[in-house]
Formats: structure tokens, sequence, C-alpha cells
């Protein structure tokens, strides 16, 4: 048995995902143990989690946290963790919980590992991470008397458990060190339709669209199924679609049912944000692109023709 602490971030009134499926690990780490949650600041979110797993709900509240504050996050985290004597630290391999959890070790002189896919428990804890984008893993022992780490993304799957958890209310020193780094401000994206990360499909244009009004295509595809628009890189830097529709490494990962990817030839750096989709349909003229090996299906063709024959089928067996 061992003590786990989770923190559970939270975005416009909900658990993040990831850090759900953190619970999750945590709760097989914990082995009957306690699975300690924290919750910073959304009092609703703490009360559901016993459902997810979490034997005990904290909640910690604060003026100052009505935004994210790394350094205050990991100030608590820390202290919580000592005063709990956690044998596991864990938290979602998001940008915020990679940033949280590497401040939180740093703090207590402890290491961190972060996008873990594999967690062992013993003596040393052994770590498999997904590293460089996902395009190598790394076996990695954890020596500490803490294990800090964070969970990739879509590894695992999050566990509804039914539960129920006491959640405790406290408020946290902090001082203005803590505080000197918060969120200010957000710019929504400028689409506002479906959110990449949450979309069950997903479609994706790359270079092949041409330019952007290449997109036209993706875009029609895209509203027909109710989906949500993506790109590679090599769009993002033309300037022909905004960064965040962008799916890889350097930007959003996602896990839709399907993928669909024209034009895109399936680089390391791209893959790496796609590889949770569960079907991945390529339309590329080059039946030898790289995307082809991670390919369920594939059409061989010219976007510009093949994206518009599939809406026009779909507009044709809906009688539109
Ligand atoms: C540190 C780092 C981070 C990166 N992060 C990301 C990231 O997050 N996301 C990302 O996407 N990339 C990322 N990249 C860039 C990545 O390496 C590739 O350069 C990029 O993904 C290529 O985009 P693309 O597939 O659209 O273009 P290309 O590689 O140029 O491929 C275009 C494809 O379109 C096909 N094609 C051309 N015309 C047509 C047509 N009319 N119809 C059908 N197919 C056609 C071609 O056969 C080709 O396969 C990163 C790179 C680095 C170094």
């Amino acid at each position: 048995m061992a003590t786990v602490l989770v923190l559970v971030t939270t975005a416009d009134g909900s658990a993040d995902k990831v850090a759900l499926q953190a619970l999750a690990l945590g709760r097989q780490l914990a082995a009957g143990g306690a699975v300690h949650a924290l919750v910073i600041g959304d009092a609703g979110v703490a009360a559901g989690l016993g459902a997810w797993g979490a034997t005990d709900v904290h909640l910690a509240q604060h003026p100052a946290l009505d935004a994210p504050a790394p350094d205050a996050a990991a100030r608590i985290l820390d202290d919580l963790a000592g005063s709990l004597g956690a044998d596991f630290v864990i938290g979602p391999g998001t940008e915020e919980g990679n940033t949280v959890l590497a401040r939180a070790a740093a703090r207590g002189g402890l290491p961190f590992a972060a996008n873990c896919t594999v967690v062992t428990p013993g003596s040393p804890v052994l770590v498999t991470r997904a590293r460089w984008g996902g395009s190598l893993l790394e076996e990695a022992a954890i020596v500490a008397e803490r294990a800090v780490l964070t969970v990739a993304a879509h590894v695992l799957e999050a566990v509804e458990t039914g539960g129920s958890a006491a959640v405790t209310a406290f408020t946290p020193q902090l001082d203005d060190a803590d505080l000197a780094v918060r969120v200010v401000g957000r710019v929504p994206a400028p689409s506002g339709g479906v959110s990449l990360s949450d979309a069950k499909v997903v479609v994706s244009g790359g270079r092949g669209a041409g330019s952007a009004d290449g997109f036209g295509p993706v875009v029609e595809l895209a509203s027909l199924l109710g989906a949500a628009v993506g790109c590679s890189r090599a769009v993002t830097i033309a300037g022909w679609r905004p960064h965040t529709e962008q799916v890889g490494q350097t930007g959003t990962k996602i896990a839709p049912e399907l993928y669909i990817a024209a034009g895109i030839s399936g680089a390391t750096q791209h893959l790496a944000g796609c590889k949770g989709a569960k079907r991945l349909l390529a339309i590329n003229k080059d039946p030898e692109a790289p995307i082809m090996t991670a390919a369920d299906y594939a059409v061989i063709g010219d976007m510009a023709e093949v994206l518009p024959a599939i809406s026009a089928e779909i507009r044709r067996t809906r009688g539109a």
C-alpha cells in the first residue's frame, strides 16, 4: 500500500481529462492505500472527485488563486505532500501539470519524471517516459524518497468508480513570490467551434492544401461532420490557419475517434499529436508518405478532389 497525492487541474468548471487519467494511475499505485486529490479553487470539481477514485479531497482556497499561479500551486502541492507523507505525487502530463509538478519537485529537492506512460512501484520506482514528442520511450529509475511524476496524456483511461470522498477545504500560506507568475488573461480561440482536444472527429489539412483558400474543403467537411479543424505546423508557419488549430508536439495533442489527415506527410512531430486517435484516414497524393505507416485507411489522391467528393457523398446520403 502506498500514499498517493494527485494534483487535479481544472478548466471551465470541470476536472481536466488528463488529470482524471492521473487519478486512475494514482489508484493503481496506492494499491488499496489512500488516494488524496488536491484541487485548487474549484469546489464543484473537488466535490465530484470521489466518483473518480479519490479517497480524500483537499480543496485549497485563497483570494489570489482565482487564476492559475504555478509557483503557488507547487508550494501548496509540496507542503501537502510533506504533511501527508506521500510516496507518490502525480499530475497530468499537460503544460499546466508539468509546470506545477516540476516546480513542486524542485522545491522538495526531488527528481521529476514528466510524461510517464508506465509506472512500476518498487525501490526504486521504474518509469517509462514519452520524450521528444513521443518518438523516444525512455526507461528510467526514480531514486528518491518520493516519486514526483506526470502521466502522459491519453495513455490511460479515466475510471469512474462511483465512490465518494470527504472534501477538506483549507487556506494555504502564500507570499508575493508565490504569486509572481500568474495567468492574467486568456485569448479565446478564434474559431469558437468544436474544441480540438475534445473533438470526436478532427479533419486536418497540411501543406498539401496549397494555400489558406485551399482549406475550404477541409472546413466544409469538418462542418458536415461536426468535427474540429486541425492542421500541421507547415500550415501555421505559412499563416494559413491559427496556431490554436495545430496538431502535434508543439501543438494540441488529440484523441478523437476519427482523424482525417489530408495533405499531411506524417512527420514524427505531427504524429506525436495524433497517435491517440482511434482511427486515422490519410488522404495524400504520395502513397509512400510516412503518414501511411500510421493510417488505418488511406485515399491516394488530390485532397482538392477527394475532400469535396466525401462531402458531396455525405450530403447525398443525407438527402440534402
Ligand atoms: C521541434 C519541432 C516541433 C514540431 N512540431 C510540430 C507540430 O506540433 N505539428 C506539426 O504538424 N509539425 C511539427 N513540426 C514540423 C514537422 O517536422 C513537419 O515539418 C510538418 O509536420 C510538415 O507539415 P506537412 O505534413 O503539412 O507538410 P509536408 O511535410 O510538406 O507534407 C505535405 C504532404 O502533402 C502531400 N500533398 C501535397 N499536395 C497534395 C494534394 N494536392 N493532395 C493530397 N496530398 C498532397 C505531400 O505528398 C506531402 O506528404 C515540428 C518540427 C520541429 C523541428
